[in-house]
């Protein structure tokens, strides 16, 4: 007894001092560091240049960490200079580590270095060696591929894709020329791969996420994702959570942290959401790229439209005078602010979420195919989790194009169904697997599941439809907001059915289709030609799609899309808007969820019963009975954080 009270007493004071530590210093939650890239290093060679410096960015966001570069370009900052940033860092408690870029010319379309070359192939050893030396951990920035087609390099491929080329190529300079060497000179050191935000085309340039994690100590995620429509990358917001959760996915526990830069963002909100959109994925610790970039002015003209109606970044929140913990004030006045502000917010409520959970899907290694899908999904409200192996344990499996990378997809599909699991499979996806002859690496088509045929015929469609009497003469139409361009699926009478319909020039084609096969049933998802099309997709189509993919989950959110759903474990939930103006949506939980606290104002919301169908509608449109539903508003680019009661 008395040894458990001491046990108890001295765990508890070890409680006390650890929470009076994290929050004299850093946030709850998570860890911040700064990267400086070489040409920022360099500058550290000068003791004001810093000091000032570091004084402005400290004063304005907590960092525990700075990551110093070694190499850029042709720049290789000199060990004297290292030394004394690292002595400035660590006199103040930061952490120090160090950081690799392996460019040649960075500003010439992201030149890389040539990997064939053998003065190349040395330099790049050189570099992870200098770098080993100097540091106990060190992370490789976004260029580690290679997008040389030197004549070496096209001698080199000989008959090889470029893809297989380059795979194999990078494999070989992690062991050989970064990791095994660095080890050399230091075993000690941590070797981490940060990889970047195109996931979808490592494969082209190199980038192997199938070897490389097991040979680098941990991993690294770019969750920037920018503006989605002014960027050439054309990123949707959303893939700044999937995309850590898809690398924590493959190197569970060691997928180091997010990362994200203040570039191209059309107005303030953006840069903050890519900061939480990291956090709502748990990661550990977040980037902030880079040491320069935080000492940019405030631009006024990022603030956006629809501030003044306290969203969730308030532009003149953030630009209050920040207290210091010597009680002075200090005025934001570079973008290290908004950073701080934002990280602020949300470390009140993250130690609250457990761990993310969503609609399993599967995207084998080095695969491509209706690229960055899933993202759209996500920000039509479809919680999405994405696995580079097949998840068999999983009763609902959303399959994108990629997954026909995979020899034995139809027979891992048929296999789910013959268990009495759900598959839901694209257009795309059925395209792919379609009409597979003796000569395609296939093992199997998808006629082998059901005679479904996507044709290479498009229609155009503003209008959709939801039969609902075994005659089709009952039914509910709705209309999107603009015309909307769809391949046509074609299937055999009575052998396959349509649960949603488009209506076109006076007949209809699948939105959603239907296939029984064993104990249990294909779902195929007509994909727009134009992905986002999906966001014009009425409100109503997309809650029958999610009434499907969501439902082993606990909750859904139906409303119009650009409204998404982050769900953990341990019945929190947190919607996010991203739309310019306020949206009214429904949120629809299991009926065991009597009450729903907003986590951030404590109010207190309860549900009712979904709404009884017309008296003569009641033969064929069944109430969710073992739902509840909760209308709740949400501000623009705002968030909403709820508990279960
Ligand atoms: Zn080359």
């Amino acid at each position: 007894m008395l040894t458990y009270i001491k046990r108890s007493w001295w765990m508890a004071l070890g409680l006390i001092i650890l929470s009076f530590c994290c929050s004299a210093k850093g946030y709850e939650n998570f860890k911040v560091a700064i990267y400086a890239p070489a040409q920022n290093v360099q500058k550290m060679s000068d003791p004001n240049w810093l000091e000032e410096n570091w004084e402005i960015i400290s004063k304005q966001v907590k960092a525990d960490k700075i990551y110093l570069e070694t190499h850029r370009d042709v720049i290789l900052v000199d060990e004297e200079t290292i030394a004394k940033a690292r002595k400035f860092f660590e006199s103040k408690g930061i952490e120090v580590a160090g950081g690799i870029t392996y460019t040649i010319m960075e500003s010439n379309r992201f030149k890389t270095f040539c990997y064939t070359d053998p003065k190349q192939r040395k330099r790049a050893q050189e570099v992870a060696e200098y770098t080993a030396r100097l540091f106990d951990e060190v992370i490789l920035d976004d260029f580690f591929f290679t997008n040389c087609k030197c004549k070496s390099c096209i001698k080199a491929k000989g008959n090889k894709s470029w893809t297989q080329f380059r795979l194999d190529l990078m494999k070989d300079a992690s062991e050989n020329l970064v990791v095994g060497p660095a080890k050399k000179v230091n075993p000690k050191v941590k070797m981490v791969i940060k990889y970047p935000n195109w996931y979808e085309h490592f494969q082209g340039c190199g980038y192997n996420l199938e070897a490389e994690p097991k040979i680098f100590d941990g991993i690294y995620t770019g969750t920037e994702t920018r503006d989605p429509v002014y960027t050439d990358q054309h990123l949707q917001q959303y893939e700044g959570y999937l995309i850590f959760r898809y690398f924590e996915n493959i190197a569970p526990g060691r997928n180091g942290g997010g990362w994200v830069d203040t570039g191209a963002i059309q107005y303030m909100d953006r840069y903050a959401e890519q900061l939480w959109l990291t956090l709502f994925a748990k990661a550990r610790e977040i980037t902030l790229f880079n040491f320069s970039r935080m000492l940019q002015p405030i631009s006024e003209e990022l603030r956006a439209d629809w501030q003044g109606q306290q969203t969730s970044f308030d532009f003149d929140t953030m630009m209050q005078p920040v207290k210091q913990p010597d009680g002075t004030l200090v005025t934001p006045t570079t973008m290290a602010r908004p950073a701080g502000y934002a990280l602020e917010q949300i470390d009140v409520f993250l130690g609250k979420l457990g761990k993310p959970i969503g609609v399993k899907s599967y995207k084998p290694y080095h695969s491509t195919g209706e690229d960055f899908l899933h993202n759209y999904l996500g920000m039509c409200g479809i919680a999405m989790d994405l696995e580079p192996e097949f998840p068999a344990d999983a009763n609902m499996i959303f399959l994108a194009e990629s997954a026909k990378f995979d020899k034995t997809i139809v027979d891992k599909i048929k296999g789910q169904l013959v268990a009495g699991k759900t598959v839901m499979i694209t257009s795309g996806l059925l395209k792919a697997l379609q009409g597979i002859g003796s000569t395609s690496s296939l093992q199997e088509g998808i006629e082998d599941i059901v005679e479904f045929r996507c044709t290479d015929k498009k229609a155009v469609t503003n209008e959709f439809w939801r039969r609902r009497a075994f005659w089709g003469r009952r039914g509910v139409t709705y209309k999107s907001s603009s015309n909307i361009i769809i391949p046509e699926i074609k299937y055999l009478t009575n052998d396959s059915w349509e649960e949603v319909s488009c209506l076109t020039s006076g007949i209809g084609y699948p939105i959603l289709h239907s296939a029984d096969y064993a104990d249990s049933r294909l779902y195929v998802l007509t994909i727009p030609d134009n992905f986002g099309d999906l966001y014009n997709y009425p409100a109503e189509v997309l809650t029958e799609i999610k009434k499907v993919l969501m439902k082993d989950l606990y909750v859904r959110v139906d409303g119009p899309s650009q409204v998404a759903l982050f769900i953990y474990d341990n019945d929190t939930f947190i919607v996010e808007s991203f739309l310019p103006e306020i949206v009214d949506v429904n949120i629809v939980t299991d009926k065991r969820i009597s009450k729903l606290r907003d986590v951030l104002s404590g109010e207190e919301l309860s549900g009712k019963a979904p709404p009884e169908p017309p008296m003569r509608a009641r033969r064929w449109q069944r109430q969710e009975n073992d739902k509840l539903i909760f209308d709740i508003q949400i501000k623009p680019h705002s968030y909403r954080v709820f508990k279960c009661e």
